[in-house]
């Protein structure tokens, strides 16, 4: 059970229930990471799951709203939403597709959907920049779903690669500092699937749909359950008698300290201060 050198497959450390929270201008979702159960786990600030078929559940959005000094990764399963941003920047998030959105020294932008009716599905992460990152130049890689490798894994699963490599599929997002992997899988019944991740990396998954065990013997995790993983090589997951999907999402830990104040992610309180003078100057 323990990661060993013999033993390198990662077991659960610990799991966490998504909390039932609102956010933006009414947007109803679970709160996985960045709530009283794990503040964080670095370089992972915040992870919110969405999904609803009632329109009142999302369709107040995310109206202008600003973000310093770490990165926001948005990941749709269903449903259409569009971002706008205060330097003319502009697209639309489909079903499949995937934004990784480095707010750096500023940005204020809009997350608001793109239809009154039907499902809307997907999580949003926000991943932290090292010091040296936090005051970059903003960025966006804006991916659509045609763009995401899709695996056949020889185990049975078929994986989503947004960030990473599976088997010879790399992942289209590029030159991130934490060295992301993350992985949309989809274990059929009695499916198994074994991922190399480095030992240094702090590693999680998500179960969204059914039941899947994580380890060797197996812990299983239920829908709407974190996994944080211990350290290990490598991760193993497996699907009993239903299928099961998960995000698999890891990355370097920066080990730097965290002075956070809503939107703003920064080493100490100074830069905190600043950023609060830089927004209300308009100098985002
Ligand atoms: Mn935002």
């Amino acid at each position: 059970m323990n990661a060993s050198a013999d033993n390198p497959v990662r077991h659960v450390a610990r799991t966490v229930q998504g909390m039932p929270t609102s956010d933006g201008a009414g947007v109803r979702m679970l709160r996985v990471i960045g709530q009283p159960q794990l503040q964080n786990l670095d370089p992972f600030l915040m992870l919110d799951a969405f999904g609803s078929e009632t329109p009142g559940d999302y369709i107040a959005g995310f109206p202008d709203h600003p973000h310093r000094g770490f990165e926001t990764v948005t990941y749709m399963l269903a449903g259409r939403m569009r971002h706008q941003d205060n330097k003319g920047n502009a697209g639309d998030l489909g079903p499949g597709s995937v934004q990784w959105m480095t707010a750096g020294r500023g940005i204020v932008h809009s997350e608001m959907p793109l239809q009154e009716s039907g499902r809307m599905a997907g999580f949003q992460l926000w991943v932290n920049l090292p010091a040296a990152d936090k005051m970059c130049a903003p960025r966006y890689q804006d991916i659509p779903a045609h763009d995401v490798p899709v695996v056949a894994d020889s185990g049975g699963a078929t994986v989503r690669v947004l960030a990473g490599r599976v088997d010879s599929a790399t992942g289209p997002v590029r030159a991130v500092a934490t060295d992301p992997t993350y992985l949309d899988v989809l274990l059929p019944a009695g499916s198994r699937f074994t991922h190399a991740i480095p030992a240094g990396h702090t590693a999680f998954a998500y179960v969204f749909e059914g039941e899947v065990g994580f380890g060797e013997p197996a812990t299983p995790i239920g829908k709407n359950r974190l996994a944080v993983l211990a350290a290990g090589t490598r991760v193993l997951a497996s699907a009993g008698a239903a299928p099961g999907r998960f995000i698999l999402v890891a990355g370097r830990p920066l080990n730097e300290p965290i002075v956070q104040y809503g939107p703003f992610v920064m080493n100490t309180h100074d830069e905190i201060r600043q950023a609060i003078s830089d927004f209300q100057a308009g100098r985002f």
